[in-house]
């Protein structure tokens, strides 16, 4: 590549018109912000359908998928297994508001995959699952605040877009408008991997806090792992003062493992929060923990939550087959190995090129920061050069390599890569980063 500088894509006509037209009718053209591409300029291509782990546009342009819905589609996009069982339940109707079987098989995968939770609730998406958690750690402690820390998202619920990460980050918008102060008021915040911070809340506050909620391993400032020895000090610090730990896995639950970030780290929370791969593409969430906790919620309980297609028949039969995929012999072994194949070889790229890279993975998760030093929290993840970041974005998209269009998101890999996939966006990586050479920053 030459030292030119990176041109956005040429958007073809077909998203260019379709998206304009979206435009007049959607906030921003979409109904979910980072998907505007603002965060690295330009507008956004328009979707016309993925298989496997290529998305395809409306002007014919395929792209290797690094987004995966933002993280469901784990076993690839379109996957035979998970369209057969759609279609089989649509055609039984798509919905009853009445129990079915299937909710009780979910369950019962989630039960058995995750040992800390006894009792599940399905919901119909990870905000869902986050706000019925908090809602029931405060019924149940009869507290008020809760800690959350900076740069986690946990979906937009008033009580949690309090220094919020993911687009609530991408847009410089952590806290909103719109949250009334007395509720934000009831919200802590404080710097991830610090568990210092955390005593000294409970030293002065402890009474009073309902629960501490975390991503166990930060995906929505890009990948941020736990220290070693954070989790472990708030599930200690909580229990000490009779605080729930809720562990928000909306994004690493059967995604970091069957067991997902509480079985890698070996940490039990109180509550855990769910959604993404367990609804394979479908409009899922989940909130479980044992039966003395989840006993609260109604109608056993008086903790109220409800949902008009909450275990929808399709969503929990998309999750079926995805979880039962998960179950192939080596399937998290694959997963790691393309992980490692295209961390490793983003990192000798930047280092070939001197460009200041640092490729922060856990399993199939991963962030390339433009940082000169690791991310450990929100104001770490603030030193990383999003103009970089963008002109990355841009010069992989063009190559035919669709990575998250933000530095503050994780790319994500499917069984649907292959190693040549992998090997393919590495090629796009050495041009990408070859354009950085003669440009000053
Ligand atoms: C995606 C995500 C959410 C929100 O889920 P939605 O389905 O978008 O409401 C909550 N927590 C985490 C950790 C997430 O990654």
């Amino acid at each position: 590549m030459s030292s030119s500088p990176v041109r956005c894509m040429p958007i073809g006509p077909r998203s260019k018109a379709l998206f304009e037209e979206a435009a007049r009718l959607l906030p921003g053209g979409v109904n979910s912000p980072v998907r505007a591409f603002k965060a690295v300029g330009g507008q956004p291509v328009m979707i016309e359908q993925a298989h496997g782990c290529r998305l395809d546009d409306v002007d014919g342009h395929s792209y290797i998928d690094y987004i995966g819905s933002w993280g469901p589609m784990i076993v690839g996009h379109a996957h035979p297994a998970v369209v057969k069982a759609i279609q089989e339940a649509a055609s039984l109707g798509v919905s009853y508001g009445a129990p079915t079987q299937w909710e009780t098989m979910l369950a019962r995968m989630v039960v058995e995959a995750i040992p800390s939770i006894e009792l599940v609730r399905f919901v119909n998406s990870g905000t869902e699952a986050t706000m019925s958690a908090i809602r029931l750690a405060r019924g149940v402690t009869r507290r008020d605040r809760i800690i959350k820390f900076e740069g986690c998202y946990h979906g937009h619920a008033d009580s949690l877009l309090v220094k919020a990460g993911s687009g609530a980050m991408t847009f410089g918008v952590p806290d909103s408008l719109g949250v009334p102060s007395d509720l934000a008021r009831l919200t802590i915040t404080l710097p991830y991997n610090d568990a210092d911070a955390v005593r000294e809340s409970f030293r002065s506050v402890g009474t009073e806090i309902a629960c501490v909620i975390v991503e166990p391993v930060v995906g929505n400032m890009g990948v941020v792992p736990p220290k070693p020895g954070f989790l472990a000090a708030l599930r200690e610090i909580t229990a000490a003062h009779g605080s729930l730990l809720i562990f928000d896995e909306v994004m690493t639950g059967f995604r970091l493992g069957k067991g997902g970030a509480q079985a890698l780290y070996g940490i039990q929370p109180d509550l855990t929060c769910l959604g993404k791969i367990i609804g394979g593409g479908l409009p899922v969430g989940a909130y479980g923990g044992p039966k003395k906790i989840m006993e609260q919620v109604a109608p056993l309980g008086s903790v109220y939550q409800a949902g008009t297609l909450s275990g929808n028949p399709l969503a929990m039969r998309a999750g079926i087959e995805t979880l039962r995929l998960l179950d192939e012999p080596g399937f998290y072994e694959r997963l790691e190995a393309k992980g490692e194949q295209l961390e490793t070889g983003l990192r000798e790229l930047a280092a070939k090129e001197g460009v200041a890279l640092q490729c922060q993975r856990v399993g199939s998760m991963c962030t390339a920061f433009f940082a000169e030093h690791p991310v450990i929290d929100y104001q770490t993840a603030r030193t990383a050069d999003t103009d970089r970041y963008a002109a990355f974005f841009w010069a992989m998209l063009e190559r035919g390599v669709y990575f998250p269009p933000s530095q503050f998101e994780a790319a994500f890999l499917s069984d649907a890569h292959a190693a040549a996939d992998i090997e393919t966006t590495l090629l796009a990586a050495q041009d990408a980063l070859a354009t950085f050479r003669h440009r000053q920053h």
